[in-house]
């Protein structure tokens, strides 16, 4: 499909191989698809879904694979809480290549630096960025260098240096890690990767498959929010589905934070723009003070007629436990915290969910 990338804050336009990865104000860029160039194979609806089925509504022409996507979605029956007149189904992101949906984003992010000609990439992480990014640079065999906070994961510092990326430890949190990985990228000819335009283009195959699974249009989507790109993706994806005319409604997204760290629901609730919180949460995979997608996030919500919910670590913690004792599927604690928000909300008011389908993703599972 043909495309430019704008930005989402004035309005420039830059060419799509510009290898930009912000606008030169400073905003982030927007894959603007001509949808009217858009080519699907004839039996596209009935194939299997899977990460590469969708590559016709990605901004690459080959994927950089190593199997990711086409997750399992789980009808959940008990996770230790009564389930009455509700459809909740489960996506099992932890089943990817590096355990975490983030592998959808590498394969496109990794495929654009290569075809931009490319060998060596970067990006800030809090530990499963990192993880995915070191795993599919190694693929294409491309030299990669990952700034993380000196205070992070220790578990998933040391697998991202066994995975054989160049750590850079850097003192201070998240945004921290975004600024020197942005400067380093700008003083070498390196490739910025993480939560930009093309790794959201990449995620968006979360919210295809959903469709595609169920078969219908859920009607809530639960996703935990870290710098929010997923939700944004899940948006996207789902936008381009009615655009298309395969679905005819949008559902609710809900966006679930943790209470330690909660900038994106705070902005919500109050209507006001967001303002960085600095992170005190225990689930490092979504511990960012300033979410990159924030903006587009607050949209997603705003536009589906969503919500926006913050849950406590221990409620947090409780989840990523009741799901490994009723449904044995593990989960790190940003993992869980999307299903975390679902319990709180059904808690406080089952009849809101009478009948209802919901999704809740289960993001990432790289603690252990
Ligand atoms: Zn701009």
């Amino acid at each position: 499909m043909d495309y430019r990338l704008v930005c989402t804050s004035c309005g420039e336009k830059y060419d799509r191989d510009s290898g930009r990865f912000r606008c030169s104000c400073g905003g982030i860029l927007e894959v603007k698809y001509d949808y009217s160039t858009l080519r699907l194979p004839k039996r596209f609806r009935e194939e299997t879904p899977s990460h590469q089925k969708y590559l016709p509504l990605f901004p690459v022409k080959k994927l950089v694979s190593l199997g990711e996507g086409g997750s399992d979605l789980i009808k959940a029956k008990s996770i230790g809480w009564p389930l009455k007149n509700v459809d909740l189904f489960l996506k099992i992101e932890t089943e990817n290549p590096t355990r975490t949906f983030k592998d959808r984003g590498s394969s496109v992010e990794i495929a654009k630096a290569k075809e931009l000609g490319f060998g060596h990439v970067c990006c800030a992480s809090t530990g499963n960025m990192g993880l995915s990014l070191a795993a599919y640079a190694k693929r294409a065999g491309m030299e990669c260098t990952v700034f993380i906070s000196r205070s992070g994961n220790r578990k998933k510092i040391e697998k991202i240096r066994k995975a054989g990326a160049k750590l850079v430890l850097v003192n201070g949190d998240f945004n921290k890690c975004l600024s020197a990985a942005e400067q380093f990228a700008r003083r070498r000819n390196v490739f910025v990767c993480g939560d930009y335009h093309y790794r959201k283009e990449g995620q968006k195959s979360v919210g295809f498959e959903i469709i595609d699974q169920l078969g219908r249009v859920p009607d809530y989507i639960f996703v935990q929010a870290g710098n929010a790109t997923l939700l944004a993706a899940i948006f996207k994806a789902l936008d381009e589905y009615k655009r298309i005319g395969f679905i005819k409604r949008l559902p609710r997204l809900v966006a679930v934070q943790s209470m330690q760290c909660d900038p994106l629901i705070r902005a919500f609730k109050k209507k006001r723009e967001i303002k960085y919180v600095a992170p005190e949460t225990e689930a490092d995979a979504i511990a960012v003070g300033f979410p990159t997608f924030g903006f587009e996030g607050l949209n997603a919500l705003r536009k589906t007629g969503g919500d926006a919910i913050a849950v406590h670590d221990r409620s947090i913690l409780w989840t990523s436990q009741k799901l490994a004792k009723h449904m044995g599927i593990k989960s790190e604690l940003g993992g869980a915290a999307g299903l975390a928000g679902f319990l709180e909300i059904y808690g406080d008011d089952m009849k809101r969910f009478d009948g209802k389908t919901v999704v809740a993703i289960i993001t990432g599972n790289n603690e252990d």
